[in-house]
């Protein structure tokens, strides 16, 4: 039996993130992962093989649309499938190999199986106890299914499924207008399938400022991708070679029926937790299964801890990384702290959507004075050079003291530029702070610049 100080479960990145900081700090690690591979839905089946194949078939697109524009002159493009989901498989497998490589640099002992919590301080894997100190449970989520369809992985598949389709779909439904939805549905839809995205809300992206959310769906339309919003999926049947989707709309309960190849189910993701014998540790968990977790990331036994998906808040990559540290350094004596507030999302799409902060809509649910500077890309030289212009940026600040609450960007490298906000926002910094900044030119973080002006006297170039 070996004695930690600290048992990782799971290798995602809040997992073997966690597992590297308390290394560094000094603390005797192990993590154990289930999968042959490192690095957990991220790394594997989630951000980082979805990031590959948007990046190819997004030059896929560039090449067919723009480079005419650009006096480039090619014949035929042409997709080769196998090759594409080849180089992705690569580049996943560089990024798994890279964390077994942190992990013997970091000298964290590795234990491969499936995890289950004995009692605090004693883990089973493969009929083999573990002792530790502390552990901490980092299983991440799985996608939640709908009452009523099968997902086979096959012809009805998860995004799981939809990042490894032996073939490029004729025709995709994809029922929800969520992120999972809108970055594979863009993949596909550059690659020349017929895509349908069926969302049972009125507006795609929830959450999202709303303002944002609709140009956002409107440039996806012209791209292509068709919207139908307000419906609700209920049910999939297979008639001969067919494959239908039955859905309702929410103002009109007539049964409506769309045919199909392939239906990418993307309604969300839920907490994984099975096998972890959470029940009889006694370990509480919240209505939509997610582990309880305090201030401290600790549950509600003594030395057990959770972060990532498999908690509460949003479930991203950076948010469980930020937890894994926080909790870490918390172990190792330090004082620990994960800014909820400032967390940014970001959708991979062309153009991409990137947001930090408060809405609109809540800071008017909050009856806050704000100030709106918006600037849209048409007025940056940059952008228009690069055949991508369409979008915008927005900063939110405070009515009284110009403090920013919240930015929203939707354009060129809009994944990138929110960080410039983030970092204001982290520094208490007002919209002016922003503006007064000098930004190099030509780049697109001039409009982000510009719409700090924007809440003040007014942007130069709109
Ligand atoms: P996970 O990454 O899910 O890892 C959990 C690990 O625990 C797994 O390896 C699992 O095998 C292991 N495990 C579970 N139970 C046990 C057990 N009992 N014993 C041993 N091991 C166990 N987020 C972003 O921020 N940006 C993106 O661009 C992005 N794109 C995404 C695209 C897709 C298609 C998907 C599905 C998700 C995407 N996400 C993205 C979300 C992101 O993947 C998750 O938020 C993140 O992986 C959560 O990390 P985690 O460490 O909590 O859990
Ligand atoms: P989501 O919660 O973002 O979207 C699900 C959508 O499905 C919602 O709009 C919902 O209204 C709709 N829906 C639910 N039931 C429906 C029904 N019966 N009929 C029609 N529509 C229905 O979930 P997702 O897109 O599956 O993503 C899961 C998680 O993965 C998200 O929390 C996200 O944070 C994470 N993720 C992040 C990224 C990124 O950061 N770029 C990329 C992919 C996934």
């Amino acid at each position: 039996m070996s004695d930690y100080d600290v048992i990782v479960v799971g290798s995602g990145p809040g997992g073997y993130v966690c597992a590297i900081r308390c290394a560094q700090l000094g603390l005797k690690t192990a993590c154990i992962e289930g999968k042959d591979t490192l690095g957990g839905t991220c790394l594997n089946i989630g951000c980082i093989p979805s990031k590959a194949l948007l990046h190819a078939s997004e030059l896929f697109e560039e090449s067919n649309h723009n480079f005419s524009k650009l006096g480039i002159e090619t014949g035929k493009m042409n997709v080769n499938w196998s090759k594409m989901l080849e180089y992705k498989n690569d580049i996943v497998n560089q990024n798994t190999k890279g964390i077994e490589f942190l992990f013997k640099k970091n000298k964290i002992d590795l234990i491969n199986g499936w995890a289950s919590i004995k009692e605090p301080g004693l883990l089973i894997v493969n009929n083999q106890k573990f002792k530790s100190k502390s552990i901490i449970i980092a299983t991440g989520s799985e996608p939640s299914q709908l009452k009523g369809i099968k997902v086979d992985e096959k012809t009805i598949v998860s995004s799981t499924g939809a990042l490894s389709l032996t073939k490029i779909p004729k025709k995709l439904i994809i029922v929800g207008a969520g992120v999972i939805g809108l970055e594979l549905g863009s993949v596909y839809s550059r690659l020349g399938t017929d895509v349908t995205v069926l969302e049972y809300l009125e507006e795609i992206t929830p959450g999202l400022d709303k303002e944002t959310a609709k140009m956002f769906r409107r440039i996806l339309s012209k791209q292509g991708i068709k919207f139908i919003l307000g419906a609700g999926v209920q049910a999939t049947k297979k008639l001969g070679d067919r494959l239908i989707v039955e859905y309702s709309l929410r103002n009109d309960k007539k049964r409506e029926e769309l045919d199909t190849d392939i239906i990418l189910v993307a309604t969300g993701r839920k907490p994984f937790t099975d096998g972890l014998n959470l029940k009889k540790v006694g370990i509480e968990l919240n209505q939509f299964g997610q582990i309880l977790t305090d201030e401290n990331l600790k549950t509600n036994i003594d030395g057990i801890y959770a972060i990532g998906d498999v908690t509460s808040g949003p479930m991203l990559a950076h948010k469980a990384e930020d937890e894994g540290i926080a909790l870490a350094e918390m172990l190792a004596g330090q004082s620990g702290h994960v800014n909820y507030d400032i967390i940014p999302s970001v959708i991979y799409t062309s153009p991409e959507v990137a947001s930090v902060g408060k809405t609109e809509e809540q800071l008017k649910k909050e009856n806050k004075s704000y100030n709106v500077g918006k600037f849209s890309f048409m007025g940056n030289g940059r952008a228009k050079a690069c055949l991508s212009a369409d979008g915008y940026a927005k900063i939110l600040s405070d009515k009284t003291t110009d403090r920013i609450l919240g930015g929203h960007i939707i354009g060129p490298s809009a994944g990138d530029l929110i960080h410039e906000i983030c970092v204001a926002m982290e520094f208490g910094a007002s919209a002016e702070d922003l503006a007064r900044t000098c930004h190099a030119h030509p780049t697109f973080s001039e409009a982000v610049r510009e719409a700090a002006l924007a809440c003040g006297d007014g942007a130069i170039h709109s």
